[in-house]
């Protein structure tokens, strides 16, 4: 059976987690945490990276700072996680959904900014399959309107955009290290904050509104409580098994990318015979490789492809009812203008296996099988 995901794992993650129990140090802020975010602040050029317990909890954490109010209006795809949109709802804010590019399924820049209101405060663009949104346009958009940028990367770690990480573009961006990501602790998150004045009250609320953080560096005798907060912290054990995968980050990152481009030189004789499409990557973008999909025509094609698959040991998934579509999004949120791609589009994606450890034989044989299904 290939599995359609298998968690990262590394060796060294044994001994770092085993170093946590022996000294004791299990909790929030020790010693991998803090290496796990100067990793990030240094490759992706970013002033202040900050563990969190999850990606949603980033997003959460994200709202707090932008101080996001009920009736507050945020523009963000449908095609995409719950939590990008939960983050907002749990303010009392409104979802408000624009149509998808077919090409990249990232949020259409173009449809942006007719769905700006009044009450409009925001953007949140989503990284889909770690290809970059159209940030210069999105960015563009904000300055002229006000509007603060939320990036949702959490399937975009150590993808860029004209040079520029994914999640330092924005205001703030999200990562995730769940254990479907390419990288992972089992559960967590990272934020990644632009501008300096945000870091102390990030700390704060990410520290139940105390100002430990500052006590912990000396910079104050005794903490105490001074905002509202909550508690995003993880435990350094969760960290310790995330940084074992970062020693080895570009050895990941390689890896996946041989096997991406293997499935895209594999299925392009079905695309050039217009039996399927493939992903599409943008000249700006690097992407990761956290994902790689096609498309079948239509949903009743994709469902005998993904059983044809099944009946070959693969296991080969789709994701996203549009969320403008399921009962939360439609009690919480609305669509802006048509919804031209989202639906359709993603009525035809299919996400083949994918992860660190998929051999590049695996992918040859997962090929040869959807190729068998096309009857080419
Ligand atoms: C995985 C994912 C999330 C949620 O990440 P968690 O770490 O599980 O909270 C949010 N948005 C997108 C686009 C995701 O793929």
């Amino acid at each position: 059976m290939i599995n359609f995901n298998v968690p990262p794992y590394v060796d060294k993650a044994a001994v770092y987690i085993q170093e946590c129990v022996q000294n004791q140090k299990i909790c929030g802020d020790g010693p991998y945490t803090k290496k796990c975010n100067e990793w990030f602040e240094e490759r992706t050029d970013s002033k202040k990276c900050l563990l969190t317990t999850s990606c949603t909890h980033a997003t959460e954490l994200a709202a707090l700072l932008v101080q996001v109010q009920p009736g507050d209006e945020v523009i963000m795809p449908a095609y995409t996680f719950v939590s990008t949109a939960d983050a907002f709802v749990l303010r009392g804010a409104v979802p408000v959904f624009v149509d998808i590019r077919p090409d990249t399924m990232n949020i259409d820049e173009t449809k942006i900014e007719a769905a700006i209101t009044e009450k409009t405060k925001g953007i949140v663009p989503v990284h889909y399959a770690g290809v970059s949104c159209e940030m210069d346009t999105i960015m563009d958009i904000a300055k002229r309107h006000n509007l603060w940028v939320i990036e949702d990367a959490a399937q975009g770690v150590l993808a860029s955009y004209k040079g520029k990480a994914l999640g330092t573009i924005g205001d703030f961006g999200c990562y995730s290290f769940h254990e479907t990501k390419n990288y992972s602790m089992g559960e967590g998150g990272a934020l990644l904050i632009r501008d300096e004045k945000y870091v102390e009250d990030a700390e704060i609320i990410r520290e139940k509104g105390t100002n430990r953080s500052k006590y912990y560096r000396g910079q104050i005798d005794k903490y105490t409580w001074v905002n509202y907060g909550s508690s995003y912290l993880p435990s350094d054990m969760n960290a310790a098994y995330l940084y074992a995968q970062l020693e080895k980050a570009d050895e990941i990152n390689d890896a996946r990318i041989a096997a991406w481009n293997r499935y895209y030189e594999r299925l392009t004789p079905l695309a050039k015979a217009g039996k399927i499409e493939l992903p599409v990557v943008p000249e700006d973008c690097v992407h990761n490789a956290h994902m790689f999909y096609i498309k079948a025509h239509d949903i009743e094609e994709r469902t005998a492809l993904i059983n044809h698959l099944k009946a070959n040991d693969i296991l080969a998934v789709f994701h996203y009812i549009p969320l403008h579509t399921a009962p939360a999004g439609l009690k919480y949120g609305r669509f802006h203008g048509e919804d031209v791609y989202t639906t359709a589009e993603s009525e035809k994606l299919l996400r083949l296996p994918m992860y660190y450890g998929l051999t590049l034989e695996q992918v040859d044989y997962i090929s040869d099988k959807v190729i068998e299904f096309y009857g080419e």
